[in-house]
């Protein structure tokens, strides 16, 4: 099973997937924790490239197709190979990110990044998606002074990035769970928790 987390900077997707892979793995399953980008020894390169503050103004199709390499050697040396071997994979960030980063945020056209990233993950779309939705005033203040290239992009460009990931959970209910990011930790895990017991195998 493949559980992915996105959301917008400060939304507490890595602690919540953290906490999501040691409930899992306290039911006896097999968990493979992992997070976009920079999972494997060319993407933590490519992680690099990408949040470096000196490559200010990168081309959004030139940063589409970095996030895009990043995920293909993602899928295929990590995320693959663990739901292959019948691990539960809990992923931070996926595609969606690059619909709302690239496509919203950049304005690229949607269905060109959509294809994009299809090509790159052969097609592999996440079991259930959580997306974490804080405002993004909120979630930046969280992290306190901006600490990468897209951190400090205006506003208006998380704003963006907010609606596009909130418009792809409203159109397929059945596979995103929305959670409001202003609960508190412990009631958004029951949330995630919840949800997650009604899609784990017996
Ligand atoms: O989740 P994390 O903060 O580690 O992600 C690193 C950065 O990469 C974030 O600032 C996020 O906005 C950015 N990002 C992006 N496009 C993606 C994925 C991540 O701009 N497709
Ligand atoms: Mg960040």
């Amino acid at each position: 099973m493949f559980i992915a987390f996105e959301g917008g900077e400060g939304s507490g997707k890595t602690t919540q997937s953290r906490l999501v892979a040691i409930w899992l793995r306290d039911q006896g399953f097999d968990v493979v924790q992992t997070r976009e980008p920079g999972s494997t020894k060319v993407g933590m390169r490519l992680r690099a490239i990408l949040l470096d503050s000196a490559h200010q103004g990168l081309s959004s199709r030139a940063e589409t197709l970095l996030y895009a390499a990043d995920r293909a050697e993602h899928v295929e040396k990590v995320i693959r190979p663990a739901l292959d071997r019948g691990a539960m994979v809990t992923c931070d960030r996926y595609v969606d990110s690059s619909l709302a980063y690239q496509g919203a945020g950049r304005e690229l056209l949607p269905q060109d990044v959509a294809k994009v990233n299809s090509w790159a993950t052969g097609g592999l779309v996440p079991d259930l998606t959580v997306l974490i939705d804080v405002p993004p005033a909120v979630g930046l203040a969280r992290l306190g002074s901006p600490a990468d290239r897209i951190e400090s992009e205006p506003l208006e460009f998380h704003e963006r990035v907010r609606r596009e990931f909130r418009a792809l959970a409203a159109a397929d209910p059945d596979r995103y769970l929305i959670v409001d990011g202003l609960l508190t930790q412990e009631e958004i895990s029951g949330l995630i928790q919840d949800r997650i017991r009604e899609i784990l195998p017996d």
